[in-house]
């Protein structure tokens, strides 16, 4: 169904700054490129949100009937510490720390990132390129920028050269920076610096000797520069325009703008027609860092092992959680919002599956029709997540009033309620029925608790080889047990 005929999606363009009506370059077909993961640590809960507001938007366009072609990178060479032209390789850095190959580490984390996606129940992009597989597109891409007279070579390295570029297009506009304004920012180069100016960025990096991943290229054996893989695969893949770019909001620069910048240069047109970009989690209100430890990895929300939870949470708890924010907003998780988001997701559960079993009548006090239409609309403004839930909750009260006999709804209405609800948390917020099992899950907490208490009786009494042989048992069914100040809870992987 081509439901997109129908409908005026507007979104935002970090571009323009401006809401815009999407019009996809070829009527029906949408092109999406997304930057995806650097492989050489787990995924963390911020990336994940990133790459979640996109699997929404991309569930969202199917949902509408576009053919839609995703493509989300790997960055498995050429993305350097902090980001910089100088620093070690992050890849190799990792495997020299942990003594194996620079693929080994690529493959580890490539493997966590696709079990946690999977885990938020996320769709898989239709094509997941690797920079290590496009080296010849990326030296092909660098000979042009070289050939137009954008760039220069100096020892076996190749940079750009944005001063130039910038006489002709505007080094800048995405992310409403002024190159005068960079200049006078930064610092003098010293003699020992190959840039040109400070602005500059690597298209190739002389490999030194102790570089593991190194290829060859017409400037001698080296790597690319991080910006220059996402040209060379968004554009194999999607042509020389294609319609949306997204990434989290830190990427737009410099590595977007860079992106714009090589596009530009090599083919002379503009790569993109609309930017999205994503914004960041924070966590218990600061932004999540590694180095002052206020981070927070999946696994950890899934088990409850981390010490600001009260206790585990379910993906799809989680996925609850960041669909109630729009995706340029910032988001701040803490176990609060958490508990509010799980009581929130049982409603919403409840609600559904207490559809089916409503009885019909013969008129329906609910317009269905107009209902639907504003979850539509809600989705058409920028994927305005939180206001179409507040939409499905609007459906959830009048579901209630229906079972307590207070309102009505014909047979007809009742399934297009049912449908037009799957399809709104199922398929385009991609939230998963874990509540199904009710009945389950209440004589599995009922067992639970009963464990529990004769593992505490046990544990009193000292009987540690039998309390340890409950707990051993439980881990090897997939259900773990964490002792906290207010008792003992329990998790199911
Ligand atoms: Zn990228």
């Amino acid at each position: 169904m081509q439901l997109y005929k129908n409908q005026d999606l507007r979104v935002y363009n970090s571009l323009s700054g401006k809401k815009e009506v999407l019009k996809p370059i070829n009527e029906g077909h949408i092109g999406m490129y997304v930057c995806g993961p650097t492989v050489y640590s787990n995924v963390h809960l911020g990336n994940c949100r990133t790459f979640m507001s996109f699997d929404m938007i991309f569930r969202y366009f199917r949902h509408l009937g576009f053919k839609v072609r995703y493509v989300r990178n790997i960055t498995d060479a050429g993305h350097l510490e902090n980001d910089s032209d100088d620093g070690e390789d992050k890849i190799s850095k990792k495997a020299k720390l942990e003594q194996i190959e620079p693929m080994e580490v690529v493959q580890r984390y490539t493997v966590d990132f696709h079990e946690t996606l999977q885990k938020f129940n996320f769709l898989p992009p239709s094509i997941e390129p690797t920079a290590t597989g496009h080296i010849i597109e990326q030296i092909e891409i660098i000979k042009e920028i070289l050939e137009k007279g954008y760039a220069y070579e100096v020892n076996g390295s190749v940079y750009f050269d944005v001063l130039k570029f910038n006489e002709t297009n505007e080094y800048g506009k995405l992310s409403g920076r002024k190159l005068e304004d960079m200049v006078a920012n930064t610092r003098e180069l010293t003699a020992q610096d190959e840039k040109r100016n400070p602005q500059d960025f690597a298209l190739w990096k002389k490999a030194e000797p102790q570089h593991i991943m190194r290829w060859p290229s017409p400037w001698g054996d080296g790597f690319p520069g991080w910006h220059l893989e996402c040209t060379a695969m968004s554009t194999k893949y999607l042509g020389e325009t294609f319609d949306i770019h997204g990434g989290g909001m830190d990427l737009k620069f410099p590595h977007h703008e860079c992106e714009i910048a090589q596009a530009e240069a090599s083919r002379g047109k503009s790569p993109v027609k609309y930017w999205l970009h994503a914004n960041m989690l924070t966590l218990n209100g600061k932004k999540m860092s590694k180095s002052t430890g206020n981070n927070i990895y999946p696994s950890e929300i899934f088990s409850g092992d981390n010490d600001i939870l009260s206790k585990a949470y379910a993906p799809s708890v989680v996925r609850f959680f960041m669909m109630q924010a729009h995706y340029t907003s910032i988001l701040d998780l803490s176990d609060d919002a958490l508990l509010a988001s799980e009581k929130g997701y049982n409603r919403l559960m409840d609600g559904i599956n207490g559809i089916e079993k409503i009885s019909i009548g013969a008129t329906s006090d609910f317009d269905i029709r107009a209902w639907q239409q504003k979850c539509y609309e809600a989705m058409n403004d920028d994927f305005n997540t939180p206001i179409l839930i507040a939409n499905l909750f609007e459906a959830i009260k009048h579901i209630n009033l229906i079972k307590e006999g207070k309102e009505s709804i014909t047979q007809e209405d009742k399934a297009l309620l049912q449908k037009t609800m799957s399809n709104f948390v199922h398929d385009i917020l991609g939230l998963e029925n874990q509540s199904n099992t009710k009945d389950d899950s209440n004589a599995l907490n009922g067992v639970m608790d009963l464990l529990i208490e004769l593992r505490n009786e046990a544990r009193a009494n000292k009987d540690f080889a039998t309390s340890d042989k409950i707990r051993d048992e439980l881990t090897a069914l997939g259900i773990q047990l964490k002792d906290g100040k207010d008792g003992t809870t329990f998790s199911v992987n």
